[in-house]
């Protein structure tokens, strides 16, 4: 592929107009195959591919993407689980006709549902993205607890939240 990177190019100006175009194709593919996860990397090794997910708008919004479907998988496998539960509840709780198939159904989609949940948790960086938002909102929290709570937490696990380890 030898498509002009130059953004003023004519030659790819008519579709390359609404979508940004990668500005380096090959860690663009790199990150591509990674599904734009860097969260397993090294740290001395994310320098090019964080830096380039700075400049490159395109893999940057790709990033933004995935990340969006990992967490909106999470989200949904999550609420299907609580309406299999709520459906079993309501059978429990009624006793209809059959109620016995309905409560394997109803457990049956429960399980598929966790199973698809803990897919997505195991495939997918999205628990992280959700941990780094819980140790932030941890952090925020611990900081506006008065003195004398604060010191009850023990020392190493307010050293965790608060990133010092
Ligand atoms: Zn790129």
């Amino acid at each position: 592929m030898n498509r002009c990177q130059r953004s003023v190019c004519s030659f790819r100006r008519g579709f390359g107009l609404r979508m940004a175009q990668c500005t380096d194709r090959v860690i663009g593919k790199i990150l591509a195959g990674w599904r734009y996860d860097i969260s397993g990397l090294a740290p001395e090794m994310r320098g090019d591919y964080e830096a380039h997910l700075a400049e490159c708008e395109f893999c940057h919004k790709r990033q933004l993407l995935h990340r969006g479907i990992d967490i909106g998988l999470m989200a949904l496998a999550s609420a299907s689980m609580i309406v299999f539960l709520l459906a079993y509840g309501v059978i429990r709780h009624f006793h209809p006709s059959h109620a016995f198939l309905l409560e394997i159904g109803a457990l049956g989609g429960f399980l598929l549902s966790m199973l698809l949940w803990l897919l997505v948790a195991v495939a997918t960086p999205a628990p992280l993205v959700v941990k780094d938002v819980a140790m932030f909102g941890a952090r925020v929290g611990l900081e506006k607890l008065p003195d004398e709570i604060r010191d009850r937490i023990p020392e190493d696990l307010r050293l965790k939240i608060s990133g010092q380890e």
